[in-house]
């Protein structure tokens, strides 16, 4: 029973006034004491979003290559410095000992999955992009040409608006894309015009022109491709299909029909010619590459051989960009993720920066989104956290051959438009047992992508 209930009208009114009076007092401190810890939290909140500190950064357009705090607000990169005050950011995140990279470019997958034709890379061949992106340190990719001008939108409409990954599209010149022998080896289906107006419907969004699979000794669908990539003002990307090395040798290709900026993709397959019988690499392709013709490694489930990488690598004739050629075939064999493939080159020798600098700043520029692939300030904030791992490892070509190595990486954090779309390791979350009894969602939506909380008052 409340003692009140038995007192006088007097003692009750008294006690009454005196608890009003205790509770304004009280309320007024209380307010006071929020509104000053809230005008701090702003000042120190509103400036960043989040702040990755003491990472190694590799920001190769930037040519950063050291200890740098990174911080991030309204999805872009707002600083990159020696020391940011860790008061100034909403989120603060350690990541001293990882790699801190610009988010990974991979040009050449194959994600147009989802229609449900068999045997077919707009198809079942396939894959979802996220599902494959961001546990790799991938935020964007290039779909090799699964879609024609035929399917385009229905690619569009069915992966690219629906992915978290920013997906964007090489548009082969084949209408009906690549849905299988029928269709790609079809010449009356192959024109430049329609794929060109398609491209221009697009810009930005369909960033080249793939010519791919093609069995035939005519050079028509190159011939159209370039034609293409003239009229829409983009690159094409050459799988240069059955070697008919008498009708239409690669040193042709690369010396005369491609342009300046189209890219040679599956460069590392020796399938082609790249590599002569005497294990030397086709002089073509450094004369090519004087002239501004871009080499991509487009590994695959066929394309990347030991015996022709390694004589090529040891020669100078390294990649411009580093690619997977992700689809069913590649995803579990040979081919791992994009970081295989990178870790591949630095199998070989090649340093952390020259391959961060062709999974990032290389790919942005050949496919002409300059606004990628860098950590300048106002760049969008997709970034990659890596973790380079120390030890004995293997790794595998698409014969089944295997290059020892002693390095890997792997991937710890992801950020997409500044929010974390993958953390490996929970780097960015709190303990369990130092929440609340009943706690539920424990992010907050000015950083994580994956499950924020409604609420600011979450823990942080
Ligand atoms: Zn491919």
């Amino acid at each position: 029973m409340n003692p009140n209930h038995s007192a006088g009208p007097r003692l009750r009114s008294d006690v009454l006034s005196r608890t009003i009076m205790t509770s304004k007092i009280l309320r007024t401190i209380v307010g006071m004491f929020i509104l000053l810890s809230w005008m701090s939290h702003v000042s120190a909140q509103q400036k960043y979003d989040l702040l990755l500190k003491g990472g190694h950064v590799i920001d190769p357009r930037n040519k950063v290559n050291a200890v740098r705090d990174v911080a991030i607000v309204d999805g872009k990169v707002a600083v990159v410095a020696a020391k940011i005050d860790p008061a100034e950011a909403f989120k603060v995140v350690d990541v001293s000992g990882y790699y801190v990279t610009p988010g990974l470019i991979d040009i050449h997958v194959h994600v147009y999955a989802g229609t449900g034709e068999r045997g077919s890379y707009a198809g079942d061949n396939s894959v979802y992009p996220d599902g494959f992106t961001f546990r790799a340190g991938v935020t964007t990719v290039a779909d090799a040409g699964c879609a024609g001008w035929r399917n385009f939108e229905d690619f569009k409409h069915k992966i690219i608006d629906r992915s978290k990954t920013r997906v964007l599209a090489f548009i082969n010149i084949v209408g009906q894309g690549m849905r299988g022998g029928k269709f790609e080896q079809d010449l009356t289906d192959m024109e430049a015009k329609p794929t060109a107006d398609m491209a221009l419907r697009y810009p930005g969004l369909i960033i080249g022109v793939k010519t791919a699979h093609y069995a035939g000794p005519e050079w028509a669908p190159v011939e159209r491709a370039v034609e293409a990539g003239t009229a829409a003002n983009i690159p094409v990307m050459v799988d240069f299909g059955t070697n008919h090395p008498a009708e239409r040798p690669l040193s042709e290709l690369v010396t005369k029909k491609l342009r300046p900026g189209d890219i040679y993709t599956h460069v590392y397959s020796g399938l082609r010619n790249e590599q002569l019988e005497s294990g030397q690499v086709n002089p073509a392709l450094w004369e090519a590459r004087k002239r501004g013709v871009i080499f991509d490694v487009g590994h695959g489930g066929g394309s990347f051989v030991w015996r022709i990488a390694v004589p090529a690598m040891k020669a100078g004739f390294i990649p411009d960009s580093i690619s997977t050629d992700l689809h069913i075939g590649s995803m579990n064999a040979g081919m791992k993720d994009m970081l295989n493939v990178m870790d591949k080159f630095l199998a070989m020798g090649m340093s952390i920066d020259e391959v961060i600098q062709r999974s990032t700043w290389n790919p942005a520029r050949e496919i002409k989104h300059e606004e990628l692939g860098h950590l300048s300030p106002g760049a969008v904030a997709d970034l990659a956290v890596l973790k380079l791992e120390k030890g004995n490892f293997g790794f595998v070509d698409i014969y089944g051959a295997r290059l020892r190595g002693t390095q890997k990486l792997t991937c710890e954090l992801t950020l997409r438009g500044g929010k974390v779309v993958y953390d490996l390791n929970g780097m960015t979350r709190p303990d369990w047992d130092k929440l609340p009894r009943d706690y539920r969602r424990t992010g907050n939506a000015r950083w994580d992508g994956v499950s924020p909380a409604q609420s600011t008052t979450n823990p942080r």
